[in-house]
């Protein structure tokens, strides 16, 4: 089947689809993206994610590529003429392109817009939850404003990498007081021995996950006790259950962190039923 991307203004076959050299996403990784999860041909929480790209590219003062309204029709479109039922969509926006400087470039210049989809088998992730994930730790070593979804994911991708290396599946990054700041694309929870749900403020040191809000607002709504705070990697390793969120996992259950299995080293009932019924919390499109 043919595929198809947004680059700019139009719909392009995918091998076709290219962005010029001088962009500055390509120069400097200087733009911001959002990951959307596709279900049954529908957007999942489109609302919270183009309200999330709208602050990170204030963040960057890059003025917005479209209207939102513009842009989720987009959105749509690109589902759609990709045909993807169940998958990912992407979308970047940078700031566009111009001669080589790393101090902004002239006003006016357009920023550039690529968004494109894909499918992907549905059965095959819900495999990989039952079985459950496992996890190393690793340094933080990235900047500060880990609160802007930048482009800039080389810490990520080298986390990314030596997980696989060590034969897991995320890395979870560790400030330098102890404490876990989140995965290298996903938020990290835990669940105390009392049953509380643990994950870090979203304030400092982390990206604001929207499956994490969504999770989040499910969990309060649901009657569990949640508990916004940091937690050490020893906590983490005596929890009775320990779980990632992200638009890409959903809730993704872990069993192993360093080697060490979680509990019983199964996934744990609350992240099966946080993630059983996350669709039911989300806002799935038309
Ligand atoms: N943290 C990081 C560093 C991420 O890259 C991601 C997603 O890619 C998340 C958290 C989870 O965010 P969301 O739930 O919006 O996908």
């Amino acid at each position: 089947m043919s595929r198809f991307a947004f680059v700019n203004g139009r719909y392009l076959p995918y091998r076709h689809a290219a962005v010029h050299i001088e962009d500055r996403g390509y120069q400097f990784a200087d733009g911001v993206y959002e990951v959307c999860e596709v279900r049954e041909g529908r957007i999942v929480d489109e609302r919270r994610h183009l309200q999330r790209l709208s602050r990170s590219l204030g963040e960057l003062r890059i003025p917005p590529p479209m209207a939102p309204r513009a842009l989720g029709f987009v959105l749509r479109e690109t589902v759609r003429l990709n045909r993807v039922r169940d998958g990912l969509l992407y979308l970047q926006v940078t700031r566009g392109v111009a001669r080589r400087e790393h101090a902004f470039p002239p006003a006016g210049t357009r920023p550039s817009l690529v968004v494109t989809a894909r499918a992907r088998d549905r059965a095959k992730a819900e495999r990989v939850a039952e079985t459950g994930i496992s996890v190393i730790t690793l340094d933080d070593n990235r900047w500060q404003r880990v609160d802007i979804k930048t482009i800039a994911l080389v810490p990520n991708v080298l986390a990314r990498q030596t997980a696989r290396e060590a034969g897991a599946a995320e890395a979870w990054f560790v400030d330098e007081a102890g404490f876990v700041t989140e995965g290298a694309a996903s938020n990290a929870w835990i669940v105390t021995g009392e049953g509380a749900l643990v994950t870090r403020p979203a304030e400092h040191g982390i990206l604001r996950g929207i499956t994490r809000t969504v999770v989040f607002e499910m969990a309060a709504a649901s009657g569990l006790t949640i508990e916004e705070r940091p937690f050490r990697v020893d906590e983490a390793l005596q929890a009775r259950e320990a779980f990632v969120t992200a638009a890409t996992q959903i809730v993704m259950p872990v069993i192993k962190i360093d080697g060490t299995p979680i509990a019983d080293g199964k996934p744990g009932p609350l992240a099966r039923m946080l993630r059983a019924r996350f669709h039911e919390a989300a806002e799935i499109g038309e």
